[in-house]
């Protein structure tokens, strides 16, 4: 498969480059030249395929020649070894449950895929492989479990000092071998800005292999699309409307989740749910993208104040906002709504939500009351284990969350990390040093 940059149609490059390079020269994102309709028998739910199978099926689409069948089959098994259950919770509302994975949250899918095809490409290539990322949380730890050990390949870590949850920095900086944590003196932004400049720096990439592991790696969205397409497979009425809702921040989910639709799958509405980092629903209420700094909140690894992946979304619907709004709206919800929301779903429906999750309902149930909807889907997508988010949510349902194990594994552990200011100088000496 062929890819072109977001922000140069001329500028085409094979799958490799693309996922090497994870940003195009011209800072543009990397698109597919085509996103190929999938078999009925893939997309009906009618004849047996695993959440392997499909994403088997995706994959080849988007990989093409450049990795022979049998090297995705294995990649494939091997990145995504656990599921993304879809859990009825009413007659109408489902939950999408994509924190399985082992750092329990849905970047998982896309950070082991990444680093499973990384792994391939740089086999063989003879030079090591630097792997940068800026994390509000989630991002680091999955990306950083997801590479680590992998062979000729090392990946730094930046993260906003005090911005992530005890367990998050936990996950980040307690493994060692091949990744290092960089404690940032700054926000997620300044983390983001950080890495984007060291792509662009000619002196540091003529020294040094660089690529980026952020969700603006086309790698990192590919996997996101299997378990829209497994979750559509798994709707019993399919004559009703399915309304899915996404909590995001990058966009990265949402992207994908757009893309597993040009692959066919007949969603009604994506909710794209926002934080009080609302520049997304500004933009489709707007027509202004005012990108800002991102603000604090319950849901931090949505705190994003310049979604990079509007950009891919944009060149999906060919520039026409009107296209996007067809299929997608977004709606911005306060912490306050946050803890209300996980209250609700847990006096419910006896389920337990993180922080990310609740915006998500908030934006799905407004959305559904206020169109006075009845016969329909109503999914919403559960980004996170809510054990990440223990305090907060401990203290909405006035309950204990279970720790699953592989979680309180690394809690106990030492914290390793380089602390750096958010100059890129001090990030270009540091990694000029290494
Ligand atoms: C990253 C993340 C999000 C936001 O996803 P995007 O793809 O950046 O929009 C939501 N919830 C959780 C738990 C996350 O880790």
């Amino acid at each position: 498969m062929k890819y072109f940059s977001t922000r140069d149609k001329n500028n085409i490059t094979d799958f490799r480059t693309a996922v090497m390079s994870g940003l195009a020269k011209d800072g543009g994102l990397f698109m597919p030249l085509s996103i190929p309709l999938l078999p009925s028998s893939v997309i009906s739910g009618t004849e047996k395929y695993s959440l392997q199978d499909i994403g088997f099926e995706v994959a080849k689409n988007f990989i093409g020649k450049e990795i022979p069948e049998q090297e995705i089959h294995s990649i494939i098994e091997s990145a995504i070894n656990f599921d993304a259950p879809l859990v009825q919770l009413s007659e109408q509302l489902s939950v999408l449950e994509l924190f399985h994975g082992p750092t329990l949250a849905f970047k998982d899918f896309g950070a082991r895929f990444m680093a499973k095809i990384m792994g391939y490409f740089v086999k063989g290539a003879g030079k090591k492989l630097n792997i940068l990322v800026a994390t509000s949380g989630d991002t680091g730890s999955a990306v950083a479990y997801g590479f680590y050990g992998i062979e000729g390949i090392d990946v730094y870590i930046l993260y906003p000092k005090g911005k992530v949850s005890l367990i998050q920095e936990k996950q980040l900086t307690t493994l060692d071998k091949n990744i290092t944590a960089l404690e940032i003196d700054g926000t997620f932004d300044d983390c983001q800005r950080l890495v984007k400049n060291a792509f662009v720096d000619e002196e540091l990439n003529s020294i040094l292999n660089l690529s980026s592991a952020n969700s603006i790696n086309i790698a990192r969205l590919i996997p996101q699309s299997f378990y829209y397409i497994n979750a559509w497979r798994q709707i019993k009425d399919k004559s009703i409307p399915t309304i899915i809702s996404v909590p995001s921040g990058n966009l990265g989910n949402l992207t994908a989740g757009l893309f597993a639709k040009k692959m066919g799958i007949p969603i009604d509405k994506f909710i794209g749910a926002t934080n009080k980092n609302d520049v997304f629903t500004e933009y489709l209420n707007t027509s202004k993208f005012n990108p800002r700094k991102s603000v604090l909140t319950l849901s931090n690894a949505m705190d994003v104040g310049n979604p990079s992946n509007l950009e891919r979304i944009i060149e999906l619907y060919e520039g026409d906002i009107e296209k996007i709004r067809a299929d997608v709206v977004s709606e911005s919800y306060t912490d306050d709504s946050t803890i209300e929301g996980i209250k609700e779903v847990y006096e419910k429906y006896n389920y337990v939500i993180d922080p990310h999750g609740a915006v998500g309902y908030q934006a799905l149930k407004h959305f559904v009351e206020s169109n006075n909807l009845k016969d329909i889907n109503a999914v919403m997508v559960e980004t996170a284990h809510p054990a990440k988010f223990k305090d907060v949510v401990e203290e909405a349902i006035k309950n204990e969350v279970e720790i699953p194990e592989r979680l309180a594994a690394c809690i106990n552990k030492e914290k390793k990390s380089v602390r750096l200011n958010s100059d890129y100088n001090s990030l270009k000496d540091f990694l000029m040093s290494v």
